[in-house]
């Protein structure tokens, strides 16, 4: 469990098999909620409860966010890592991974190749590497993406405060840390080596991240590790935490879920759409005012579908290999496609044009721009 939270794992569990219906209907009818309220909304209990929750969630959603979806795409910049977290594809031991990282001028091309789709936010993502993805490389990679893109977000290695403070001056102003699962015994076996098997140095990420600046700080576990009931709980605590530590930056929530793939990890604890369904419903009213986003993980027909209801955010046309925009598309023979794993599977593989057809034939708005602190 999150490691502020007085109550144990048997504590939560037993008190998500008592929750009453009428519990749950009370925490429908509040205006304010708090942890419990986010207990009582993703119990067993609350599941018939659904189309309610929907229609409550889609009116906190447009209070806070209106009739529209920001769109963003990720730019993986390198995949070399040291880590090796049981789950990716990435990690060190998996030699089948064409591994390599962009140049300035490659970064270059990738962001050129984003803008010209209309994206303008953009996510720059790299695995561990603390000898290629230094602070003094990541500033170099920020003034130069900050000048064509009105939001920059980090997602690599954790870094320290004042590591940080440098990022959010280079132009970085949000910050993505899966902290993949809360459960600190399960996390000891799903990160066995390297730096990320430090689990308070990554759970603190976001303080820090906060502390020196950035003004979004997303936060996740991996759906699949865990039960995901508890790392919810978790999760909502954890926000909590920060909203209180770091009030003037905003919280962001993705639910990123691991499925079997054949040959692949099997995740031991899968979540089902319905499960996540209402964990993001449960999400959205009770943190009515935080981002939430969903994965291109996720297929069409459900990414169109919570957009509405409980996401505000989404990826378009995203490419999870280093160059997969334009970059490896030059020169690429079939042995090299083979060997260019992705981070993670895509089911969301329509273009960027087709995505914001999809937002724009259900009546919301597509949002590209919505802060720009270089004015
Ligand atoms: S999840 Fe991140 S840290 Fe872990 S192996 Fe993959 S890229 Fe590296």
């Amino acid at each position: 469990m999150f490691p502020s939270l007085k109550y144990t794992e048997k504590e939560v569990d037993d008190y998500l098999k008592n929750v009453s219906a009428d519990i749950v209907c009370g925490s429908l009818a509040k205006v304010r909620h708090d942890w419990f309220d986010l207990l009582n909304l993703i119990s067993e209990t609350a599941r018939p409860f659904i189309p309610e929750m929907r229609r409550i969630a889609q009116v906190a959603r447009r209070r806070y966010y209106g009739k529209t979806v920001s769109v963003y795409a990720p730019l993986y910049i390198g995949n070399t890592c040291i880590n090796a977290c049981l789950y990716c594809d990435f990690r060190r031991q998996h030699t089948g991974t064409m591994r390599r990282n962009l140049t300035l001028d490659e970064i270059r091309a990738e962001a050129n190749a984003i803008r010209r789709t209309g994206i303008d936010s953009l996510l720059v993502v790299a695995g561990e590497d603390p000898k290629v993805n230094t602070i003094a490389h990541l500033i170099e990679v920020g003034k130069l993406l900050k000048p064509m893109f009105s939001y920059l977000a980090l997602e690599v290695a954790p870094q320290t405060e004042e590591g940080y403070r440098q990022l959010f001056m280079a132009g970085y102003e949000g910050l993505t840390c899966f902290q993949e699962t809360y459960d600190q015994t399960l996390y000891r076996e799903m990160h066995p080596a390297g730096p990320k098997a430090d689990y308070a140095w990554r759970l603190n990420t976001q303080l820090r991240a906060g502390r020196a600046g950035f003004r979004v700080l997303g936060c996740a576990f991996l759906l699949g590790l865990g039960t995901w009931q508890r790392e919810a709980a978790s999760l909502a605590a954890h926000a909590f935490y920060l909203m209180r530590e770091c009030w003037e930056a905003k919280v962001q929530f993705a639910f990123p879920r691991i499925c079997s793939v054949d040959g692949g990890f099997v995740p031991p604890c899968e979540v089902c759409e319905d499960d996540m369904e209402q964990m993001m419903l449960a999400f959205r009213i009770v943190f009515p005012q935080c981002c939430m986003t969903v994965s291109t993980r996720e297929a069409p027909k459900f990414r169109d579908f919570i957009v509405q209801t409980a996401a505000d955010n989404m990826s378009a046309g995203s490419r999870v290999t280093p160059g997969g925009y334009t970059v490896s598309k030059q020169g690429r023979t079939c042995r090299d496609h083979k060997a260019d794993v992705a981070q993670f599977t895509l089911s969301d593989r329509r273009t960027p044009a087709e995505v914001f057809a999809a937002i724009r034939a259900n009546g919301q708005e597509v949002v590209f721009k919505n802060w720009d602190s270089r004015i």
